[in-house]
């Protein structure tokens, strides 16, 4: 990539309109451009047919539209669901998984290559963090699924590889890009955000008052057995972690979703259960069990019986839970699985 040039497609419309006005450039050109960008989707200035010649020299000239490229597409033949690994404009590679459900496609976004967040039954974390994802590389991830399938997303989680608060500026911004009315124009309603529970990125989160859902990775409610399987369980407690969502919850009105990710014989007892139950009772929140999806190397697996019992436990104390469909399981669909054997056999 071309480091002079700018990335025109992780500009906002009034980060646009800013640059034009600088190079000379009336107003209006901002939201002609950001329409060719975003609704059209074009990926050359030269396809901008109602801009002039000259103006189109100028862009190429200042600005670069990134691409990605799918090097891997998995079709699952249990559920349609499908699994590409894109390679990004540096050849470093994320995945994103497309799933359909009976109302609305649904699509799951990474937001960072690798992860430094160090989560053990995490496949997208065991060679650390790479680097950042651009807002462009995130927002690609929706644009280029919707050509390739030729359909709609109507519903996004932020639940690829990466910790999207540890990226907190680019995601605010792909979230910006996102919704736009002028550009895809999709409700943040139909985004959730999960994170494994960086404290002061929920409360700057809720400032923002967005209007998405947050995801809370929590998978143990008791401080220490939490710590056993998330290093950032070591920076923030459990009961930091509990006020900051009930104050998301106060400041947004939405409620929050606790994800848990069920392990035989780790965090699956009655007594898990119970702290879980006491941690979480009298907030307005709903609980994700995911039985554990088994990683490589990480020894974890999941036992269904395990995870019935988890959920009527829970269910007894009144708390809302589901147990998360699994989608795409011939095909490796858990986060970071697919980048990280492509990775072991050709490093891209
Ligand atoms: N970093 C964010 C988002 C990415 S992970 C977070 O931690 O929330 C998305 C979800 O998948 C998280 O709830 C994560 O804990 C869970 N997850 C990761 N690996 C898993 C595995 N092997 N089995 C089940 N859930 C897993």
């Amino acid at each position: 990539m071309n480091e002079k040039k700018l990335d025109i497609l992780s500009l906002t419309l009034p980060e646009l309109s800013e640059k034009l006005t600088a190079l000379g450039e009336k107003k209006f050109r901002a939201q002609q451009i950001y329409g060719w960008l975003h609704v059209k989707r074009v990926q050359s200035f030269d396809e901008m047919s109602d801009i002039s010649k000259n103006l189109r020299q100028k862009l190429s000239e200042c600005f670069i539209i990134p691409k990605i490229n799918a090097v891997k597409e998995l079709i699952s033949s249990q559920d349609g669901t499908r699994k590409y690994l894109f390679a990004l404009p540096d050849g470093e590679c994320i995945e994103t998984v497309f799933m359909e459900y009976r109302h609305a496609h649904s699509l799951c976004v990474s937001s960072q290559v690798g992860c430094r967040m160090g989560c053990t039954f995490c496949a997208s974390g065991k060679n650390g963090l790479v680097r950042n994802m651009t807002p462009s590389e995130m927002l690609l991830q929706v644009y280029e699924v919707e050509r390739l399938t030729g359909k709609s997303i109507g519903s996004l989680v932020m639940m690829g590889i990466g910790e999207p608060l540890d990226n907190f500026d680019n995601t605010i911004k792909f979230l910006t890009l996102l919704s736009d009315e002028n550009g895809k124009n999709l409700s943040l309603r139909h985004v959730s955000l999960s994170t494994c529970g960086l404290v002061s990125e929920i409360r700057k989160l809720a400032d923002l008052r967005l209007g998405l859902t947050l995801s809370v990775s929590l998978h143990n409610a008791d401080n220490a057995k939490r710590q056993e399987i998330m290093p950032i369980a070591k920076v923030y407690s459990v009961d930091d972690l509990i006020a900051a969502c009930k104050d998301y919850i106060d400041r947004t009105g939405r409620r929050v979703s606790f994800e848990y990710a069920v392990i035989d014989g780790i965090n699956d007892s009655s007594e898990d259960a119970n702290k879980l139950s006491g941690a979480l009772r009298g907030i307005n929140c709903h609980i994700n069990l995911i039985p554990v999806n088994s990683v490589d190397g990480t020894g974890y697996s999941k036992n269904n019986k395990s995870v019935l019992r988890f959920k009527e436990a829970l269910e007894r104390d009144r708390l809302q839970v589901t147990i998360r469909r699994t989608l795409g399981s011939d095909i490796n669909a858990a986060c970071g699985q697919l980048r990280m054997n492509h990775t072991q056999s050709n490093p891209c």
